[in-house]
């Protein structure tokens, strides 16, 4: 076969991966399919060859196993990746071991950067000149930037109107993207991007662009590399459009197929109590998505009803025996503060797979001597009002403008209780 092809996950129908092509004739998803004993004949001395290449960026470092079609000479990279992994198992003491791994501190504070370095180095190895999603954060930050570092790229970002929120609008501005409010929802964006796409040579870089998943599979690949390729028990994440749970799985799946690891983790994907599709599947089995109207939610990024990539989640969870948790705003604000408070700043998004993890524990599902890993999503500070908010009656209501002291010693003592 081609070193690299597109495959439906439905009719298995196959495409030529130098097609732009972003969903079936028939009309579901498609995935990515390598061949990796053309790209990786020799799985253990690859894994040796990883060794001396810790000084390279991480896409170029896997990219036999991430994309091996991608020609070097088109890869367009902000050194994302080589994510920090913490081990907090001594301020949480209720598993064998507990780690982040906190995909927060890639170049635009998202793990998004993981599968645009895939999407946008790959519209530049196929000539667009234009690229463009609808979306209100993370993946129009992440896209935008990368556009950014391209040669002769633009970026385009479609977003609905009155729901954006300047913190919201300030990467994919000031990245250079073009910025233009419709007035319409989320889903009216979305519509217009695959009309647009169908008709122009603009790529389309949403999630349902199945390169983009390749790029993530980086995410659990890097960390298993971390761990000096010893498998965790369990992979903790949160879920809301369900692409990175897809991709968690694919790349642990071909990792095993490569006998590069030699057991498979299980998986836990995590919602919100408000935003649960997936797991009220998990309950009745998988047997069908009820999409949902989502609630508001802390967690804004996973605020989805009907998840894009919901086949691709189930056919990874059944295969990892995972399983599905939904928590509560409390629990996952209360999670993020504790989290915060070791020093490591993270979103309410990745907060969601921590509570949950806990959840998990609780009931348990996830036991006291099992090695867990929390894939961590976002950094904090793209949610800085949240903090400001979830803070103003705690110790620190000084801070808060409405709480200020006058300038004397006294007074400063006093709050010190000094
Ligand atoms: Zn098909």
């Amino acid at each position: 076969m081609a070193l690299s092809i597109f495959k439906c996950i439905y009719c298995n129908k196959e495409y030529d991966i130098q097609e732009i092509r972003y969903r079936c004739e028939c009309g579901d998803l498609l995935e990515v399919i390598h061949d990796l004993s053309q790209s990786i004949p020799n799985p253990n001395d690859w894994k040796k060859s990883l060794d001396g290449q810790m000084a390279d960026i991480a896409f170029r470092r896997y990219q036999a196993v991430l994309f091996p079609s991608l020609p070097e000479d088109k890869l367009i990279t902000l050194f994302e990746g080589d994510t920090p992994l913490y081990d907090v198992t001594h301020s949480i003491p209720r598993f064998k071991s507990i780690k982040l791994k906190h995909e927060g501190l890639n170049p635009t504070l998202s793990f998004k950067d993981r599968g645009m370095v895939a999407g946008v180095s790959w519209a530049n190895h196929l000539g667009c000149e234009n690229v463009i999603c609808a979306s209100t954060g993370d993946t129009s930050a992440a896209m935008a930037a990368y556009a950014a570092a391209a040669p002769n790229m633009k970026g385009i970002v479609l977003l609905p109107k009155g729901k954006i929120s300047p913190e919201q609008l300030a990467q994919s501005i000031s990245f250079g993207a073009l910025t233009i409010g419709i007035e319409t929802d989320f889903d009216g964006c979305m519509n217009l991007v695959q009309e647009l796409t169908q008709k122009h040579k603009i790529y389309l870089l949403n999630s349902m662009n199945p390169v983009r998943i390749e790029g993530q599979k980086a995410i659990g690949i890097e960390t298993l590399h971390q761990l000096n390729w010893q498998v965790p028990d369990w992979f903790v994440i949160p879920v809301g459009n369900a692409g990175n749970i897809s991709a968690l799985g694919k790349g642990l799946r071909e990792l095993y197929e490569l006998g590069i690891i030699d057991k498979l983790p299980r998986l836990a994907g995590i919602q919100t109590e408000g935003a649960s599709p997936l797991f009220e599947s998990f309950k009745n089995g998988y047997t069908k998505l009820v999409p949902q109207k989502a609630k508001p939610t802390k967690a804004s990024a996973i605020q989805i009803g009907d998840p894009v990539s919901y086949k691709k989640a189930i056919r990874e969870l059944k295969h990892f025996d995972g399983v599905v948790e939904a928590v509560s705003e409390k629990e996952l604000m209360d999670w993020k503060a504790q989290i915060d408070r070791l020093g490591i700043s993270i979103c309410p998004n990745s907060s969601v797979a921590v509570a949950g993890a806990m959840k998990l524990n609780r009931d348990g599902v996830i036991k006291e001597n099992e090695d867990v890993v929390v894939i961590l999503t976002a950094h904090g500070s793209k949610f800085s009002n949240t903090s400001v908010e979830y803070h103003k009656n705690s110790v620190n209501q000084f801070a808060n403008q409405t709480h200020t002291i006058p300038p004397n010693l006294k007074n400063l003592e006093s709050v010190l209780n000094l």
